[in-house]
């Protein structure tokens, strides 16, 4: 999944769990991998048809609910547009040009994915990449580990995405920082929750410039080039780990005013924490008792 990942665990079982956690990770990674020639997706972008396993399926079938939940502003069959970008490891970054991405849009949206049984078709230039959603899951599963193995205290960090297990040993809930996205080892406040996902996605993470102008990862699959919806970053809270990756995603794609219509018909699915090209912090209702910042912040209410 090319990032750092940590995990923490307490108690009698920890590092029993830990181990399984890691072999876990490492069966998952093998099956997402977009550029691992043996991975179910490398082999199902290639094929174009392909039998999956119960994880990859699970997955696939998440994201395309997670399409319809954002509009479409998160969509797996992003990844001929990432790639004509040259955000995939073997690439150079370039900027495509405006034919090349009208192209690439026809073969985008997930009506171009059929699932039928444990098989999935992909339509004939379509290609998809769960780089947005595949950490989330991951830390579902994760943090079913620590669970089936009687953890009550863990801290789950991979790359972006943190999963709280529990309480702190000390029983105090655990404090995740959310970064500030024009200085990453600066922070714009701290979150103190259990049992929940705080996830992180931001224009800062991965990028390039060109001419002056700055070029991030996160695609607008409408338009075909990185999304700018006035958001520098977006971190979403949920007890849904895999919702909470992918729509930290799609939030960041959507830009303010859709994602406050979005929970405020879905308050009981997630909170989120935005903060805007121009610096100023939103926090939605649920997280007013556990969000603390120095920084002046605005309440979303539902
Ligand atoms: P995240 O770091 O979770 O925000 O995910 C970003 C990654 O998701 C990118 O590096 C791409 O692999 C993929 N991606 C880019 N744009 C989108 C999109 N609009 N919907 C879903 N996945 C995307
Ligand atoms: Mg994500």
């Amino acid at each position: 999944m090319d990032t750092v990942m940590t995990i923490t665990a307490y108690g009698k079982n920890s590092e029993k769990a830990v181990t399984l956690a890691k072999k876990e990770i490492e069966n998952l990674d093998k099956l997402l991998s977009i550029e691992n020639k043996d991975s179910e997706i490398y082999k199902l972008n290639h094929s174009k048809s392909q039998n999956l396993s119960a994880d990859t399926l699970a997955i696939i079938k998440k994201a395309t609910d997670i399409a319809r939940l954002s509009d479409g502003a998160f969509d797996i069959t992003t990844e001929p547009l990432t790639r004509a970008w040259g955000f995939y490891s073997d690439t150079e970054n370039k900027i495509p040009d405006k034919a090349e991405i009208n192209t690439l849009l026809k073969s985008v949206g997930t009506e171009h994915i059929k699932i039928s049984n444990t098989t999935v078709t992909l339509d004939k230039a379509t290609s998809i990449d769960l780089g947005g959603i595949a950490k989330g899951y991951t830390a579902s599963k994760v943090s079913n580990i620590m669970s089936e193995n009687n953890i009550s205290s863990a801290i789950i960090s991979l790359g972006g995405n943190v999963t709280a297990v529990g309480k702190k040993p000390d029983g105090t809930l655990w404090n995740v920082s959310i970064a500030d996205p024009d200085d990453s080892s600066k922070q714009i406040g701290t979150l103190s929750v259990t049992d929940c996902s705080v996830v992180t996605s931001g224009g800062y993470q991965r990028y390039f410039e060109q001419g002056g102008v700055r070029y991030h990862h996160i695609i607008d699959p409408k338009t075909g080039v990185p999304s700018k919806s006035g958001l520098k970053s977006v971190t979403i809270v949920s007890t849904d780990d895999t919702l909470a990756d992918a729509l930290s995603t799609a939030i960041f794609v959507m830009g303010i005013k859709k994602a406050t219509d979005l929970y405020k018909n879905n308050t009981a699915l997630f909170d989120m924490v935005l903060v805007t090209d121009k610096g100023e912090i939103y926090i939605t209702n649920g997280l007013e008792n556990c969000f603390s910042s120095q920084r002046n912040y605005e309440v979303i209410k539902p």
